[in-house]
């Protein structure tokens, strides 16, 4: 991205019938299309394919969900919409964002769509654990089950018939994500203090629980979360952790990437560094359990491989 295009700039632009919202700078095309609404079934749209996944693990066949975000190669800090989200947020019995400022184009979909029965689930709101200028409350495994809890909430609520369903799909969710926590305690056990080099601040929600040491600055990983070039004194510091073989494994995130981060990867790569990629939205083929943890066998076979 060019710099200067990519700045947050809360742009919201309501034309010919095409809503373009876009939360810092350059538009990405592709975005989830409503499907049918089902018989009898809660019709409900996330902002994010992650909160979408969790919601159709604890709704089962009682809901139909719509993901708006659920390309996992664009930067989700940017989104561009079209009308068909916009009618499909209108006639959503349940809206799962994130919130925080992350997906404000969400808050512009509600404001343009006011229903009295609609219910809104924001997972910022819900989460316990937040780290300060960090909006990915998703990747604390602890958050989700908080919000899978809120989740089948609102869902008994709107449909109490089924709510034994709700609260059997929510026990599984929550027994699954524990096997996230318990590997995070594994390489917490064998690895914690291992210094490491991380481009995005998504995965402090894991490096802290597992006791890594994230030697980039934090400036840098900030600058890339919010779509800007870090601040050069970062980059130096990053590229000398890279070139001295500071950091035992490079963690990066692979929908927030600008030409220093590639730079910085084949720096890393050149110094037989172990490579891993996160992303910021699921993966369309996990579940949001199986994608935390293949990034966390990731990350704990590239420790073990560079000791
Ligand atoms: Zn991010």
């Amino acid at each position: 991205m060019p710099p200067g295009q990519n700045k947050r700039i809360g742009l919201f632009i309501a034309l010919a019938g095409l809503f373009l919202f876009s939360a810092c700078g350059s538009t990405i095309g592709s975005a989830g299309t409503p499907s049918a609404q089902g018989n009898g079934t809660i019709t409900v749209v996330a902002a994010e394919n992650f909160y979408g996944n969790i919601v159709s693990q604890i709704g089962g066949t009682h809901v139909n969900v719509t993901s708006i975000l659920a390309d996992p190669n664009v930067d989700p800090h940017t989104y561009e919409t079209n009308v068909n989200q916009v009618k499909a947020v209108a006639r959503a019995q349940l809206i799962i964002a994130n919130g925080g400022g992350y997906d404000d184009w969400m808050d512009k979909l509600l404001d343009s769509t006011p229903s009295s029965d609609r219910k809104v689930i924001k997972g910022f709101d819900i989460a316990k654990t937040k780290l300060p200028d960090n909006e990915h409350v998703w990747y604390s495994p602890a958050n989700a089950k908080d919000i899978a809890s809120a989740v089948a909430e609102n869902l008994k609520t709107i449909d109490a018939t089924h709510a034994t369903d709700y609260d059997k799909n929510l026990k599984t969710f929550q027994n699954e994500v524990g096997k996230i926590e318990q590997k995070m305690a594994e390489i917490k056990a064998k690895y914690a203090h291992a210094p490491v080099g991380l481009t995005e601040t998504i995965f402090l929600y894991q490096t802290g629980p597992m006791n890594l040491n994230v030697l980039t600055p934090i400036e840098f990983q900030k600058a890339l979360a919010e779509g800007n070039d870090p601040p050069a004194n970062t980059v130096v510091t990053a590229e000398n952790q890279v070139s001295k073989r500071q950091i035992r494994v490079f963690i990066y995130n692979k929908q927030t990437q600008s030409a220093i981060t590639t730079k910085l990867q084949s720096d890393v790569s050149a110094k037989n560094i172990p490579v891993i990629a996160v992303t910021e939205t699921m993966p369309p083929d996990k579940t949001y359990q199986s994608w935390m943890l293949s990034q966390l066998e990731d990350v704990e076979q590239g420790l073990a491989s560079n000791k």
